[in-house]
């Protein structure tokens, strides 16, 4: 008798672990479907200058390329003007 009152007692254990379980994943699983979605990833663009690599939306462009600022923009069309040889596009 007492070997049944045991068992008893560990498949209610079990059986309240299961629960808790059952209820952690079910609020993780609420929490993802809630969470907004994620920015779609956007392509980066190097820096003719320096070579940093910028997320298109915040680079600088024009016809020669792309720029992480103001300064290395105003730079490359700095260094063109100095060298006439040179091909531009
Ligand atoms: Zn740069």
């Amino acid at each position: 008798m007492k070997l049944l009152v045991l068992l008893a007692v560990v498949a209610g254990l079990w059986w309240l672990q299961r629960l808790a379980q059952v209820g952690r994943l079910a609020r993780q699983l609420r929490q993802m479907r809630e969470a907004p979605p994620r920015p779609a990833p956007q392509p980066m663009l190097r820096c003719l200058v320096c070579g940093t690599q910028t997320p298109a939306s915040e680079a600088l462009q024009d016809a020669r390329g792309a720029y992480c600022c103001a300064a290395h923009q105003a730079k490359a069309a700095q260094d063109a003007l100095s060298r006439p040889g040179e091909r531009k596009e």
